[in-house]
C-alpha cells in the first residue's frame, strides 16, 4: 500500500520540491495530495514532475486559512486515509513593528499559526483512529531565536513550536510521531512573496530615522544572507525524507548546522528527550 501524504502550500518552494520527490520516488512508495490556496499556479508543478505521476500525485485547492477548504481536500482523498501530513504553508511580515497593519499581523498569524492548527485538527481523528501517522511541520529558525522586523512572524513560528511540542507530548500515546523541520534560509519565492516595507514607502517615512537606519542594515544583512547561506529546497527535502523514513523519527531537525550560537544552544538536545520526560511526567507518574 502507498503512503497517503498531504502537503499544504505546493505552488511553490519547498512544498513544491517536497511533493515533486515524493511523487517521483522510483520505487511509487507514495500517493501525493499537493495542496495550494490558488490551482490556477499549478503549472509549475505539473512542469516539474512532466505529467508522468498521475497515479502517484494529485492536486488539489486547500486554503490554510478557509476551514471549508481544509475538509473538502480531507473529503476527496480516495483511500479515506493519511499517513503523512506536512503543514508547509507560511508567508513572511518584514518591517519596522509600527508600521504593521492589524489586517497584516493578523493575516500572517491566521496562516502560519491558526493555518497550522486547523489542518492538523482536520486530520487528527483520523490518525487517532489508525494509530498510525506522521505530523511533519516547516518550521523556522525564526521560531527558535527572535529577529528584528521580524517580530510577528517569529511570534508565529515560535507559538508553532509551542503547539507541535504540545501535541506531540499527546500523540506520541497514538503512535503519532511529529516532526519539526527547522529550515534556515532557503531560495524559495519566500522573500518574493513576503509582505516587506520597501525602503521608499510612504508608512517607512513616519518612523524615527534611527529605525530607519537600522531597517536598512537588516535588509543588507538579509540579502548577504541570502546569497552566502541560502539552502536550496532539495537540501530541506532531504531533511524531510530522513524524517519520512526513519522508523522513529526526532522531534526536531536542523537543515543546516551552520546558523548563529543562540540555535547551537537549541541544537545540543534535538532529539525527543524532553517529549518523552514531560510525557512520563504527566502520564506515567508512577513510573519517576
Ligand atoms: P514560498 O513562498 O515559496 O512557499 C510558501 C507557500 O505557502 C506558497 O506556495 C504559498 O502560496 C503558500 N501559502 C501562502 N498562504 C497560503 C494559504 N493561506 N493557504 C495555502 N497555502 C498558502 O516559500 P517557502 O520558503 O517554500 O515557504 C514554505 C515554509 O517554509 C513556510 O512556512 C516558511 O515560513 C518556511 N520557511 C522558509 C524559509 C525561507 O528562507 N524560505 C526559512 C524558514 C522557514
Amino acid at each position: 500500500d502507498k503512503k497517503v501524504v498531504l502537503i499544504t502550500g505546493c505552488s511553490s518552494g519547498i512544498g513544491l520540491s517536497l511533493a515533486v520527490r515524493l511523487a517521483s520516488d522510483p520505487d511509487k512508495t507514495f500517493k501525493v495530495y499537493a495542496t495550494m490556496r490558488n490551482l490556477s499556479k499549478k503549472e509549475r508543478l505539473l512542469e516539474s514532475v512532466k505529467g508522468l505521476h498521475r497515479d502517484t500525485l494529485d492536486i488539489l485547492q486547500m486554503d490554510v486559512t478557509d476551514q471549508q477548504s481544509i475538509l473538502d481536500a480531507r473529503d476527496r482523498i480516495v483511500e479515506k486515509r493519511i499517513n503523512i501530513l506536512v503543514c508547509n504553508a507560511g508567508v513572511g511580515l518584514m518591517g519596522p513593528l509600527e508600521v504593521q497593519s492589524l489586517n497584516s499581523m493578523r493575516h500572517i498569524l491566521e496562516v502560519n499559526l491558526l493555518g497550522t492548527i486547523q489542518t492538523i485538527q482536520a486530520f487528527l481523528p483520523q490518525m487517532k483512529a489508525q494509530s498510525q501517522g506522521r505530523i511533519l511541520v516547516t518550521g523556522s529558525t525564526g521560531g527558535l531565536h527572535g529577529l528584528p522586523f521580524n517580530e510577528v512572524y517569529c511570534a508565529s513560528k515560535f507559538a508553532i513550536e509551542g503547539a507541535c511540542e504540545s501535541l506531540a507530548i499527546l500523540l506520541k500515546h497514538f503512535n503519532i510521531h511529529v516532526s519539526l523541520i527547522e529550515c534556515g534560509p532557503v531560495n524559495t519565492d519566500f522573500l518574493v512573496n513576503l509582505k516587506k516595507t520597501e525602503l521608499g514607502d510612504t508608512s517607512l517615512q513616519q518612523v524615527d530615522t534611527q529605525t530607519q537606519r537600522l531597517y536598512e542594515k537588516y535588509l543588507q544583512h538579509c540579502r548577504s544572507v541570502f546569497q552566502n547561506a541560502a539552502q536550496d529546497t532539495e537540501d530541506i527535502v532531504k531533511v524531510f525524507l530522513d524524517a519520512i523514513q526513519s522508523p522513529s523519527p526526532a522531534f526536531r531537525y536542523f537543515t543546516s548546522t551552520t546558523g548563529p550560537p543562540v540555535t547551537q544552544l537549541k541544537v545540543t538536545e534535538p532529539d525527543d528527550s524532553y517529549i518523552s520526560a514531560m510525557s512520563k511526567i504527566i502520564f506515567s507518574p508512577e513510573e519517576q
